[in-house]
């Protein structure tokens, strides 16, 4: 393969998210602030939010470290969205869309995730199920935005415009509002913006590379497998051998992976152009009317994708290194929402007071799905587990 060609042109200027338009609009009127976009401010509101500082302690892959001896320097949530926000800010400016919304939207993308990864989130789901309710992470981190930050003495939640809001909500998904009447305000038979379109795809770009990286640091994928099993990798790292035969191994992986990186988001913004021209959009309108998503990969490199992404979940994500990891985390979740269940009592003062609005099992949910790993674990001990 070769690296995906030339970079792409500029998009035409209406296709950005106009910073003094209908999408900066706050629930809560705001001054404008002196010398700050509402992009701006609602970038800086996510980072300064403690739901955001939480993510240094929650889950991406690894829930247990599998790795002996165990790393440090793996993906936590937050790495993983400090890596997201880089590549969507580099996509947005490079495509002349409005980089201040991509950074403020990839900072969001992952706040509603509970503790333990995925797993923990399938743990939660399966909580709920038994009271008819499920886990959505989109919706969750609608709620955290709108309700569970507490930082303003006029209002509850964060504030955030419009644009995020509707992002946060389509993040790699689409709702009906026949289903969710609440949500009807965020445009729900329309397309995202394009800002929005990014990150879904900056998210994949994201962790498969970092995935890949982590996966071969910690010893749970072999090169050779990799080599074998990744389409994508293994024309880049046979480039890099070539170009550096007497490199170490762990540079040529890296030398590898940022080319694969490379190809990736060059690819997205090649086809993000080629699709704009193809339904012939110049306004964010049109981008809202089109059939389908616009920001995508290349047929040839979306299939390189998905096969690398199957390759992790059988080799990695679901390998039997990880099996004891996902083994505690559902014993954990589902062993203290149970706990919870039973005497209420153990609830926070301030999560009790949303029993008569959300109901027990949504309450002990959300109280759950706001913990850290380890603070997950304090509980889960504090109550008695062990
Ligand atoms: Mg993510």
């Amino acid at each position: 393969m070769t690296e995906a060609s030339k970079p792409a042109a500029i998009l035409p200027p209406g296709i950005a998210v106009d910073g003094s338009g209908e999408l900066a609009r706050r629930a809560h009127n705001e001054p404008p602030h002196p010398y700050r976009t509402p992009f701006a401010r609602d970038t800086a509101r996510i980072l300064h939010a403690r739901a955001f500082r939480r993510l240094a302690g929650k889950t991406q892959v690894f829930s247990r470290l599998a790795s002996d001896p165990p790393g440090d320097h793996f993906r936590s949530r937050l790495t993983h969205t400090l890596e997201v926000a880089q590549i969507s800010r580099t996509l947005a400016h490079a495509l002349g869309l409005n980089a201040e919304l991509a950074e403020a939207l990839a900072l969001a993308h992952d706040i509603g995730h509970p503790p333990f990864g995925h797993a923990g989130e399938k743990a939660l789901g399966r909580a709920l199920a038994a009271h008819g309710l499920s886990f959505d992470h989109n919706l969750h981190a609608l709620r955290i935005v709108t309700w569970f930050e507490q930082r303003y003495a006029g209002f509850r939640g964060l504030n955030l415009t419009l644009a995020v809001r509707e992002g946060i909500i389509k993040h790699s998904r689409d709702y009906s509002a026949t289903e969710h009447p609440e949500l009807a305000e965020y445009f729900l038979d329309r397309q995202p913006p394009l800002e929005a379109q990014l990150i879904d795809l900056a998210d994949e770009i994201a962790y498969l590379t970092a995935d890949l990286d982590d996966g071969l640091d910690s010893g749970i994928l072999s090169l050779e497998q990799v080599r074998e099993g990744v389409s994508l990798f293994r024309p880049f790292h046979d480039d890099v051998l070539r170009l550096y035969p007497a490199a170490p191994l762990k540079l040529t992986v890296n030398e590898a992976l940022r080319r694969v990186l490379n190809a990736l988001v060059t690819d997205l913004m090649n086809q993000v152009r080629l699709r704009l021209a193809a339904v012939g959009a110049a306004t964010l309108d049109e981008i809202r009317r089109a059939p389908e998503r616009l920001a995508v990969l290349s047929p040839a490199m979306e299939a390189d994708r998905a096969a690398a992404k199957q390759f992790l979940y059988a080799n990695f994500y679901n390998s039997p290194g990880m099996t004891e990891a996902h083994r505690h985390a559902h014993e954990v979740v589902e062993g203290l929402f149970a706990m919870l269940i039973a005497d209420p009592g153990l609830l926070p003062e301030d999560h009790r007071a949303d029993i008569p609005a959300e109901g027990l099992a949504r309450t002990v949910a959300d109280y759950i799905a706001g913990m850290t790993d380890s603070y997950i674990e304090q509980v889960w001990t504090r109550c008695g587990a062990r």
